[in-house]
């Protein structure tokens, strides 16, 4: 796929889209004269933690702010406020972390929750010394985080449908079980693999949030593009809220206490 922007006139490309030109120079590129090589890539995520207007999650003490949080959006980013976003939230959640802070309790501390936590966080050290496991190929995390990939790409991207998210969900599965059989050598400083490995399970658990959403989500709307489903749910907008106790999402009707969608201002 190419991208051409040069019937605008070199100086005009260059004036309003300065860092795009150097960006596209730098990899041999000339985005003011030629077309350019594009390809559609994951952008923004536009679910994450449902936090109220002060930042603050489900859970006590933990804010959130920023592409990490929902909602801000609804069903569709407007390009350039991803950053605004992080800017207008993170200052938010800063100044009521400080507040907070101020007169904290002392939050509940479970040894036995901490101790579980860190024989799991261990255990691929534990597995990368079995023979049962030594030289095998699911003894890295790398080829199953390229499979995850390829299995979200293909399965969970721009245009889904119900048999492609079951691919997804299956595919999910089996990467999920085969990460549970992945060693890690070396030691606990600066250790790449042991990062990436800890990192893959936030990504399954992330991935399954989104296939389970886009499943249950049957409409399309905004960037959700479902194409066995492509009109809007006509009951109305609506969110999908997830716990990670494996239950199926739960829909809540979206409240538009100043204006509905369509409606003038
Ligand atoms: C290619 C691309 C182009 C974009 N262009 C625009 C644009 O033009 N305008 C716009 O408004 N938005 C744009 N966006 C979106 C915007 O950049 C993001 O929404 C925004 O940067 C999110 O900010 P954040 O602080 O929430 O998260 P991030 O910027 O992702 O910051 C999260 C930070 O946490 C760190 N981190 C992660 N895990 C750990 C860990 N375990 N321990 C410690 N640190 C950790 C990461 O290294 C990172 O520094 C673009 C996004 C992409 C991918």
């Amino acid at each position: 796929m190419l991208l051409d922007v040069s019937h605008l006139g070199a100086e005009f490309v260059k004036r309003n889209f300065r860092g795009m030109v150097l960006r596209c120079r730098d990899v041999g590129y000339d985005l003011t004269r030629a077309p350019v090589v594009v390809s559609p890539t994951a952008h923004f995520l536009m679910g994450g933690v449902h936090i109220d207007a002060q930042c603050r999650s489900g859970l006590d003490g933990l804010f959130v702010a920023g592409e990490d949080a929902a909602g801000v959006h609804g069903a569709n980013r407007l390009g350039g406020n991803g950053v605004a976003e992080s800017t207008v939230f993170g200052g938010l959640a800063g100044d009521l972390i400080a507040d907070w802070l101020a007169d904290a309790p002392n939050l509940p501390y479970h040894p036995p929750q901490v101790d579980a936590f860190i024989a799991k966080c261990m255990a691929p050290f534990r597995r990368a010394d079995s023979d049962s496991v030594k030289g095998s190929a699911s003894n890295s995390v790398y080829p199953l985080r390229e499979r995850l990939r390829e299995l979200m790409w293909n399965h969970a991207g721009l245009v889904r449908d119900a048999a492609g998210l079951e691919v997804a969900r299956a595919g999910l599965a089996e990467l999920r079980e085969q990460w549970s059989r992945v060693g890690c050598g070396g030691g606990l400083t600066y250790n790449l693999a042991w990062m990436d490995y800890l990192n893959l399970e936030n990504h399954l658990d992330v991935c399954d949030a989104i296939v389970a959403c886009a499943l249950a989500r049957t409409e399309s709307r905004g960037s959700h593009y479902r194409s066995d489903f492509p009109q809007p749910d006509a009951a109305g907008v609506h969110n999908l809220l997830l716990t990670l106790d494996g239950g199926a999402p739960r829909r809540r009707a979206v409240r538009f206490p100043r204006l509905r969608p369509g409606q003038a201002a």
